[in-house]
């Protein structure tokens, strides 16, 4: 339920609503808006709820949340999250982009790539350290060595590091190194992951398991957020279907839809999304012509010799191009990039 306060209701007010919530059993969430301020009451609803918490000093209404996610949803909170990370901001009016290659694979590499990828525009650097392989033969990733070359890049760049986190277990090593932590989509319903991350106090970026739902991916999201983490990005990176001419399938109306349904910003990743270098940059504008606030694309300076996905990575004249012509479309449908 969500318990509308009076504008101009007091903290006193606020606060005894914030207890009833509790003595009823439920669990509080208090969102200050920019009209009013608005008590989330969550959890299994108890009869006469509605009717105890409708009697509360400063309450206009109680009204029930209808979504399966609460907190990821705009009836709890109208006002769009903006997500930022060092230099990296996703959710305002500019498009974020987060590039880099698949892995991080040599100092030379990750280097090279995060100066050229500032150059270009780029605001986050991405790379994988842990890398969940779909073959355990397949190049598992540089580990904890990949997070210091990460680091390295960053002191250099100022570029806010995103990389991926697989486990619990390895959410404080990887919270040392990173500036926003990656759940893969092989993650997305890997509860005690997400339960870890919503509570390391870093940004997550969330990808969409290839074959979830967009309820499933907002319920994953609804985990973080419980935890008590705010700074949540929602990531389309495809979806499986019976398409086998593009690796996954990229539904753009995704980012439309998550937009009227949750207040967290969408990134897209048009890398996974289509798995074909070739197709990455026309998915790129796409994207932002579709609204997305954030774009995550894979980049590397010899895509050939990549140790991971270098069929669809960028060579780096052609993240420069992709660059110029999202510029174009961002500022097409008034955003700039
Ligand atoms: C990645 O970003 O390198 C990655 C493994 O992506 P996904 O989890 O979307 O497959
Ligand atoms: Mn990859």
């Amino acid at each position: 339920m969500i318990v509308v306060m009076k504008p101009g209701a007091t903290q006193k007010q606020i606060d005894h609503i914030v207890e009833l919530v509790e003595q009823l059993g439920l669990r509080s969430h208090v969102i200050v808006g920019t009209e009013r301020t608005v008590v989330a009451a969550l959890g299994e609803k108890r009869d006469g709820a509605k009717q105890a918490l409708e009697l509360g000093e400063g309450v206009e209404k109680v009204v029930p949340i209808l979504a399966p996610y609460k907190m990821a949803s705009t009836e709890v909170k109208k006002d769009r999250t903006v997500v930022s990370a060092r230099k990296l901001t996703i959710g305002g009016r500019a498009v974020g982009v987060i590039a880099g290659p698949c892995s991080v694979e040599s100092r030379s590499q990750i280097l090279e790539i995060a100066h050229f990828v500032r150059e270009a525009g780029a605001s986050g650097l991405r790379g994988g350290a842990f890398k969940p392989r779909t073959s355990p033969y397949s190049f598992q990733g540089l580990k904890e060595k990949g997070l210091e070359l990460l680091a390295e890049a960053r002191a250099e760049t100022g570029l806010a590091v995103v990389t991926e986190v697989m486990s619990p277990e390895q959410v404080p090593l990887v919270s040392r190194y990173a500036d926003v932590l990656q759940v893969g989509a092989r993650n997305m319903q890997n509860y005690p992951l997400l339960e870890a991350v919503g509570e390391a106090g870093l940004p997550v970026l969330l990808k969409r398991g290839p074959s979830a739902t967009i309820d499933e991916f907002l319920l994953a999201a609804e985990y973080i957020l419980k935890a008590g983490n705010t700074q949540v990005m929602l990531c389309e990176r495809g979806i499986r279907t019976f398409e086998d001419h593009t690796r996954f399938t990229l539904p753009l109306a995704t980012v439309p839809y998550l937009h009227a349904h949750t207040h967290l910003p969408v990134v897209v990743d048009p890398s996974h999304g289509t798995g074909k270098a070739a197709l990455v940059s026309a998915m790129a504008r796409a994207a932002v012509a579709a609204g997305a606030d954030g774009l995550m694309i894979e980049v590397h300076p010899d895509p050939e010799k990549a140790l991971s996905d270098g069929y669809q990575a960028l060579t780096e004249p052609a993240f420069k191009e992709l660059m110029a012509s999202c510029r174009r479309v961002a500022a097409a449908v008034d955003r700039s990039l």
